[in-house]
C-alpha cells in the first residue's frame, strides 16, 4: 500500500491511485468525466489545464497491449468521442497524448490540449513536463480553477448527450 495526498489535501492509502480512482474509492477533484464498462474519464485539477482529460482503463493493466479486442474498441472509441468534445466545445485544436507502462498506477492516457499560453514553454515532447509544473504552480488560482470546473462540466454534458 502506498499513502496517496491528493490535490485537495485528502490523504489517500492504496496500492493502485488508478484502481481507487476508477473503482469509485476515490472522487477525482473535478469529478468523474465519463464511465463505461471498461473506462473511467476524468480530469485531475491538479493541473488545471482547461480541457485536460485522463482516460484510465477499469483493470489493473500497465500496457496498451494488455486490453482485450472489446476493452481496445471502446479506448479507441473513447478517444475519440473525447477529442471531438475538445475539439467542438472547447475549440482545442491540438492535443497531445501520453501514456507511461512503468507508471506507479495503472493504464491511463493523459490528454493534454495546447493552449496559447503554453507556446512560451517550447513545442513538442520535452515542453509538457514544464507546461504541467507551470499549471499547477501558477495557474491555480480560483479564477483559473472555475474556468477548468466549466470547461469540465461543457465537456462532461456534450459527452453525456452523446453528440461527440
Ligand atoms: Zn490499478
Amino acid at each position: 500500500m502506498r499513502r496517496i495526498t491528493m490535490a485537495n489535501g485528502e490523504t489517500v492509502e492504496t496500492a493502485c491511485l488508478s484502481c481507487a480512482i476508477t473503482s469509485g474509492a476515490v472522487e477525482p477533484d473535478g469529478g468523474v468525466l465519463l464511465e463505461t464498462e471498461h473506462f473511467h474519464a476524468h480530469q485531475d485539477v491538479a493541473y488545471p489545464i482547461e480541457g485536460l482529460v485522463i482516460l484510465a482503463s477499469k483493470r489493473h493493466i500497465k500496457a496498451l497491449d494488455e486490453l482485450t479486442e472489446e476493452e481496445s474498441q471502446e479506448y479507441i472509441r473513447l478517444l475519440t468521442s473525447i477529442r471531438r468534445a475538445q475539439r467542438e466545445v472547447l475549440g482545442i485544436e491540438h492535443v497531445y497524448y501520453f501514456y507511461n507502462e512503468d507508471t506507479t498506477h495503472h493504464f491511463h492516457t493523459w490528454m493534454v490540449p495546447r493552449h496559447e499560453w503554453m507556446q512560451a514553454f517550447g513545442r513538442s515532447v520535452e515542453s509538457v513536463r514544464p507546461v504541467l509544473l507551470h499549471a499547477r504552480k501558477e495557474r491555480n488560482d480560483e479564477e483559473q480553477v472555475l474556468k477548468v470546473r466549466a470547461a469540465i462540466g461543457a465537456l462532461r454534458e456534450a459527452l453525456q448527450r452523446g453528440e461527440c
